[in-house]
């Protein structure tokens, strides 16, 4: 039998080669940039040369690009779900072209529960916070996320990019109840942010999920209350439920179409205990429930500020890495403090820090920004 001992030796060769192929593409290097095509940054240094945009990043060392695929019932690809389309036509189509020509990774931006055209023609699917009020959603444009025939229109549309942009990653955003954005990060958020969504069929829904009845008769504001003050644990039961049921359907859909696509999903820049359970008890968002049809978690960008900014950071990704899916910071280069020591060098610092492992927003504010750029480029 002298076949035996060599077809057993290829055998191991084989294993050892897969696991390590597959260890590498664990820990991936990811240095990623949202590319908002829109941006008159873009539009002004590039037109429509797509080509030159994907040189630029390759250049950059960037291994991923995010890119929205759709805003406010727009879409930036050719579409026949939703109402109406982007009038720069196929560049989004190109760009994703280039990138795959040059190994780019390309990740089609998804905004879930926010869409401007929905929120004023159906005034049905607007989000009601604890107040009764539909003012807090309307600056964001958020809408209910429990609603059967606009879950299903967000899933056509899923389907749809996957179909004609053929993405690496699908990036699932706003895929929560409606939360006030300027007390997303870490810095802002207080004890006070309003609740959603308490719209009369979430309401109902909520009582044939819990069997809990609630009075008839009052106002909205008194309901949330009642349910606020004696039946939380079961609010918030319901509220992950909802979000994790629309996220398996997500995930199903995208698997259908294609397998390989990764999913990756952006949550709260919470730890899980912070603002009592905060990412659950505001935006439905459990990660433990969510990890299995997601394979990366983003955290929603922030600012960075001061020399606070990347432990805090670092504390939130670890906190989320019981889940096991790997954690990735955004870092908003937008409106930041000003410092004494000149914003480079905190830059730097985080993308130091959060090397191979990090996303910045955005490529266009780089652009405008040179120093950011050379630090950027710079660094690995
Ligand atoms: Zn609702």
């Amino acid at each position: 039998m002298p076949y035996l001992p060599n077809m057993k030796t290829g055998h191991y060769i084989l294993l050892i080669a897969l696991l390590i192929i597959s260890s590498c593409s664990r820990y991936e290097n990811i240095k990623g940039v949202y590319v908002l095509l829109q941006a008159p940054e873009i539009r002004q240094r590039y037109g429509g040369e797509m080509g030159a945009l994907a040189d630029e990043l390759k250049e950059a060392h960037v291994s991923l690009v995010i890119s929205p695929t759709m805003e406010h019932g727009t879409a930036y690809y050719p579409s026949d779900v939703l109402p109406k389309r982007w009038e720069y036509g196929t560049q989004l189509l190109a760009l994703r072209h280039e990138l795959r020509r040059r190994d780019i990774r390309f990740a089609a931006y998804i905004p879930v529960f926010t869409d401007a055209y929905a929120y004023r023609a159906q005034p049905g699917l607007r989000a009601v916070n604890d107040y009764g009020s539909r003012n807090g959603s309307e600056q964001q444009h958020a809408v209910c996320p429990n609603n059967p025939e606009y879950q299903s229109y967000k899933l056509e549309a899923i389907e749809e990019v996957i179909l004609i942009l053929q993405p690496d990653i699908v990036y699932l955003d706003n895929l929560f109840f409606p939360v006030n954005p300027l007390y997303i990060c870490p810095e802002n958020s207080t004890n006070n942010i309003r609740s959603y969504c308490f719209c009369s069929s979430c309401l109902q829904a909520f009582q044939e999920h819990s069997q809990i009845v609630l009075p008839q008769g009052q106002s909205t504001a008194d309901i949330a209350a009642e349910i606020l003050e004696h039946h939380e644990t079961e609010w918030i039961q319901w509220k992950c439920e909802t979000i994790t049921s629309f996220m398996e359907k997500a995930s199903k859909t995208i698997h259908t179409v294609n397998p390989d696509c990764k999913i990756m999903l952006s949550v709260l820049p919470w730890k899980e205990k912070q603002l009592h359970s905060g990412r659950k008890r505001l935006s439905g968002q459990d990660v433990k429930t969510l990890a299995p049809f997601v394979d990366y978690f983003t955290l929603l960008p922030c600012p960075f500020q001061t020399g606070q900014f990347d432990s805090a950071l670092s504390s939130v990704v670890s906190d989320l890495q019981v889940t096991e899916r790997r954690v990735i910071p955004s870092i908003e280069m937008r409106n930041y403090r000003p410092t004494e020591l000149g914003n480079e060098f905190y830059f730097q610092r985080s993308l130091q820090h959060f090397q191979h492992n990090v996303i910045i927003s955005d490529w266009g504010y780089l652009l405008k920004n040179r120093p950011y750029l050379n630090t950027f480029i710079s660094e690995p």
